[in-house]
């Protein structure tokens, strides 16, 4: 049973927030321009083969991003082999969601500072700032490689990050090659499309609709729509609450294919270390930090002290109960071993 809980903090009590750059058309226009080409299937017709690849190329698009941008390289829920930790890299690039250290990157940042004036996406700013507006303004372009240092040491990371065109344009390439115009108007581009707001829901609409399980210092929800349209992460109050599990959706009748397909990949020994959600953080209206957060909930501190609080809840969250973080599978690293292959980091307190 899910017992919805309050707000955070009316909104009243919140401080101003930082004017947002506007749209940058300069930067903006290649994306808003992608939305129009599906219009050309007047021209090339609509196939029933065009329809399944695009059917295809969304789940198995979407499963990059939430499994592997966002599972494994934001949030490190499970352990991979260097060759499935590039491939993963290498087919999130073709979802058209820029490369896994920019992507993860920010995610972190929105982890740590949900919804307060450090949030790049927040829906305080705004439904469509959140959802779309961040991404046309152009200013967060930029790789902050400090909040990704644990992935940054793979160079094999760094080209894919840098070089994150060449995913999407080998596959509208192979699309095109394969099924003519309609199979890369239909299939790549319109699935593109789909697969971008799709994800970006759990920005806009996660944070705005649907209910609230536990008392977390964000606007995060629980959403059943948005958990259909992004393969679970919709469960997104769950996630903010306790964001080091593999698995979003807490309760067996909240589905989540994203895990359900780690489970599998585990099976046949792909995917390695899936982090449960520890027992003590289940229950409803459980408070992860309660000083912490009655803090930062009802004062919504200068940055500085926010900054310093919200690290604190990210890094007791990520490394509390005892678990180790897990480390990528180094039987496959190069010769110059990562950072990543450094001892498991464990929380000294064991406790938040
Ligand atoms: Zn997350
Ligand atoms: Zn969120």
């Amino acid at each position: 049973m899910t017992t919805a809980v309050a707000d955070v903090a009316p909104a009243a009590e919140l401080p101003a927030r930082p004017a947002r750059p506007p749209i940058s058309w300069r930067t903006a226009w290649p994306f808003l321009a992608i939305h129009a080409l599906p219009l050309l299937a007047i021209v090339t017709g609509v196939h029933l083969r065009d329809v399944i690849l695009l059917v295809v190329l969304y789940w198995t698009r979407l499963l990059c991003i939430t499994a592997g941008y966002h599972r494994y390289f934001a949030h490190r829920t499970y352990r991979l082999n260097r060759f499935w930790q590039f491939l993963l890299a290498f087919g999130g690039t073709t979802a058209v969601q820029r490369g896994p250290l920019w992507w993860a990157a920010h995610h972190r940042r929105h982890h740590q500072h949900s919804d307060d004036p450090d949030d790049i996406h927040s829906p305080r700013d705004g439904f469509w700032w959140s959802h779309i507006g961040w991404v046309l303004s152009g200013a967060y372009g930029e790789t902050d490689y400090d909040r990704i240092r644990d992935f940054a040491s793979f160079p094999e990371l760094r080209f894919l990050n840098r070089f994150d065109w060449i995913g999407p344009w080998a596959l509208g390439t192979a699309c095109w090659l394969w099924g003519g115009w309609s199979a890369l108007i239909v299939g790549f581009f319109g699935s593109t499309i789909l697969l971008s707001h799709g994800t970006f829901t759990v920005n806009s609409l996660a944070h705005r609709i649907g209910r609230r399980r536990y008392e977390t210092s964000d606007t995060s929800r629980n959403s059943w729509i948005v958990a259909l349209i992004a393969g679970g992460e919709g469960w997104h109050n769950n996630h903010h609450h306790y964001q080091s599990a593999a698995r979003q959706g807490f309760r067996w009748w909240e589905l989540d294919i994203t895990f359900y397909v780690l489970v599998m990949l585990s099976w046949i020994g792909i995917v390695h270390d899936l982090r449960p959600v520890p027992k003590r953080r289940l229950p409803a209206g459980a408070v992860a930090v309660p000083a912490t957060q009655a803090r930062t909930a009802t004062t919504w501190a200068p940055a500085a002290t926010s900054d310093e609080l919200t690290w604190r809840v990210w890094r007791c969250c990520t490394l509390s109960d005892g678990q180790s973080v897990p480390q990528p599978d180094t039987r496959l690293t190069s010769p110059s071993p990562p950072q990543t292959a450094a001892p498991a980091r464990r929380n000294p307190r064991g406790r938040c």
